[in-house]
């Protein structure tokens, strides 16, 4: 069942402004990562029924073996990738102590008994197999150098218990392409805490070979998980349980939806279908601007039937497809919704969350006749770095700005007469008020959209600013944290939950 599939992109686009007579470069390197995952099906642990004991739930914990890493190199380069590597561990474990509470299980049951020697690429220690773990899931780090390879990381669960869940699992890293990464900026090292994130999900519960194994209040298993379906000329799979079924129903607003659908192409299907549900932590595509974990995983996570509970708080909004009914489930893509571009369009507007902007194009995961907006191919608003990578000159005469207080606006406006440039999506500082108003910086001109979707003009500039559709929306999705936590905690909400020994709301203090 090893299985992996994964695409990568690194690029440097040239970005033109021709009718503007000026030509400029933005050199960016965006990458574009699709996982799958080996699913290793090991054998399945009976549980004794004489060993159960009822026990006060506790938060989820995780504990890590890398030993690999130390008994395959002394390599500078590859310790300190080690050295990120495990720090995103700690604080992707910190998310899910802070989200998930579970039942220990039994005493006895985080003993290796498996028949098989080895977790992944990882050979489980003899003491593991001896001694019981104060742990409820156990992974074993492992990596491998394949620049040729196309995935960042793959994982997978080992040993599971039946209706208790898992208790071992392996992460690989890809140190073949995450060396090209720079960890030391804190938008960079977000992204590898966010495949951690994702990575560990698979292991806790979202992997077509458990979902066989989920149990439901009464520790039955489900009955009928999924159904199958063909949606724009695909077989797809649907997942029902309960919990993702009545996220579903509520999230479209479509009280007759099959079930929330999973991935339908590339062999992917231990995430969710990407042509409904964007920027998904558990899409199979990293997204191109920042993750949201919504509450379709967290439902997810509960219809598993593994934990005590899922925190409800930790749920991030997403808009994408919401109320947009059963037709945006089940039917064709509508290109005149803003979660589709008409396909063939040269223009190259804001993404779906106005992150960033890019052309309309498909990607493996998007079923046919569905584009949208991809920012990958262009820099992000909320990275500051890509203010010293643009000629001034351009900056200037946009009025452009990148930072964390930017977002993308579709405009055409140009500090001129005499000149033009097209509709595309533009970077500027932005703040929203109290009641949902966007006050737009434009190079130092403040204009306020007060009305979904409004025209404005803007003084020494020639063109037009168009407003976001859904003034609400844009104000109440701010995924990014301060400074990125400082690679010292995970970002849920907008609010930095910092590991331990940080505080603040940066976690840029020594607790
Ligand atoms: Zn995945």
């Amino acid at each position: 069942m090893n299985k992996f599939v994964a695409n990568i992109f690194v690029a440097c686009f040239v970005f033109t402004l021709s009718q503007a007579h000026q030509q400029k470069h933005i050199c960016a390197h965006e990458i574009m990562n699709e996982q799958l995952d080996q699913e290793i099906v090991d054998f399945i642990v009976y549980e004794n029924d004489r060993n159960l004991q009822s026990t006060d739930p506790r938060n989820l914990k995780i504990t890590y073996d890398m030993a690999y890493f130390s008994n395959l190199s002394n390599n500078l380069e590859i310790q300190t990738f080690r050295s990120y590597c495990e720090k995103s561990i700690i604080i992707a474990s910190n998310f899910f102590s802070n989200l998930i509470t579970i039942v220990p299980k039994p005493a006895g049951s985080m003993k290796w008994d498996s028949k098989s020697d080895t977790c992944g690429k990882a050979t489980v220690p003899s003491v593991d197999k001896a001694t019981d773990k104060d742990s409820d899931l156990h992974l074993y780090i492992t990596f491998s150098d394949n620049p040729q390879e196309t995935y960042l990381a793959y994982a997978g669960w080992c040993r599971s218990l039946i209706s208790r869940g898992p208790t071992h699992g392996h992460i690989n890293f890809n140190f073949g392409l995450l060396k090209s990464f720079n960890f030391t900026d804190s938008l960079q090292f977000q992204s590898l805490i966010q495949t951690v994130t994702h990575e560990i999900i698979h292991i806790l519960g979202f992997s077509r070979s458990l979902i066989t194994q989920w149990v439901d209040s009464n520790k039955n298993p489900h009955i009928n998980s999924t159904v199958q379906l063909t949606v724009r000329g695909i077989l797809t799979t649907f997942l029902k349980t309960p919990n993702v079924l009545e996220f579903a129903k509520m999230y479209y607003g479509c009280d007759t939806i099959p079930g929330m659908p999973l991935e339908n192409l590339g062999g992917s299907s231990s995430h969710w279908e990407t042509t409904v549900i964007q920027d998904e932590l558990m899409n199979a595509a990293q997204a191109s601007t920042i993750h949201i974990f919504t509450g379709f995983t967290a439902a997810l996570l509960r219809d598993t039937g593994f934990y005590a509970s899922v925190n409800s708080n930790m749920e991030e909004k997403s808009f994408y497809g919401k109320d947009a009914g059963c037709s945006f489930v089940t039917g064709s893509c509508d290109g005149n919704k803003r979660e589709f571009c008409h396909v063939g369009s040269q223009e190259k507007n804001c993404d779906y969350y106005y992150q960033g902007f890019g052309q309309c194009k498909s990607s493996i995961f998007l079923d046919e006749n569905c584009q949208i907006y991809d920012s990958f191919s262009y820099p992000q608003c909320f990275d500051d770095s890509n203010n010293f990578q643009i000629d001034p000159t351009f900056k200037n005469a946009l009025g452009v700005s990148f930072g964390p207080s930017s977002k993308c606006f579709n405009s055409s406006l140009i500090k001129s007469t005499n000149r033009s440039i097209q509709k595309q999506g533009i970077c500027y500082n932005y703040i929203c008020t109290d009641a949902y108003q966007v006050i737009v910086d434009v190079g130092g001109t403040k204009v306020t959209c007060s009305n979904n979707g409004e025209q404005l003009q803007v003084v020494g500039y020639s063109g037009i600013l168009t407003c976001p559709e859904k003034l609400d929306q844009f104000c109440s999705f701010n995924k990014l944290c301060p400074n990125n936590c400082n690679s010292n905690g995970f970002c849920n909400n907008g609010t930095c939950i910092c590991m331990n020994g940080f505080k603040g709301t940066a976690c840029d203090q020594a607790a």
